[in-house]
């Protein structure tokens, strides 16, 4: 269990780099257009860091995007990107998709016997469109996933 586990943080922390690589390049080569520059002047010192999150007892407090090593969901239906259907590289499964959206913005997509692939032509701003409000959190990858039905 403990090794099955180490297994799978060191596949997401793999992820995570080779997702941000891409950030890179994208932020190197395109505006971000889902994330305008704030234009708003930006709230008093006083209301920003640790003096917001002490308010809370750590039970309470909902961990930022920061703390958490991505979202996932669960995606039922084909999934269809850039008028594709995507399937699994692996099994060819092309539904019942659990998808990741990691700290690094990196889109993964997990099929229903495991198989992990980069998913290039989502991002983090298609994701939140598509995703529910964050509902939940999970100590590790596979309590999410049995959460999730996988
Ligand atoms: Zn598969």
């Amino acid at each position: 269990m403990f090794f099955r586990r180490a297994r799978e943080d060191r596949a997401l922390r793999e992820a995570q780099r080779a997702g941000y690589a891409l950030l890179l390049q994208l932020q190197a080569t395109q505006a971000w257009r889902d994330f305008p520059e704030p234009t708003s002047p930006a709230p008093a010192p006083a209301v920003e860091g640790s003096a917001v999150r002490d308010l809370l007892p750590p039970q309470l407090r909902v961990p930022s995007r920061q703390e958490v090593a991505g979202l996932m969901m669960r995606w039922e239906q084909p999934l269809v990107v850039d008028g594709e259907i995507r399937t699994c590289p692996g099994c060819g499964a092309y539904r019942d998709w659990i998808v990741f959206c990691m700290r690094d913005d990196s889109i993964w997509l997990r099929c229903r016997a495991g198989h992990e692939t980069k998913e290039p032509g989502l991002d983090a701003a298609s994701y939140n469109r598509n995703s529910g409000p964050v509902n939940r959190f999970h100590r590790t990858l596979e309590e999410g996933l049995r959460h999730l039905g996988h």
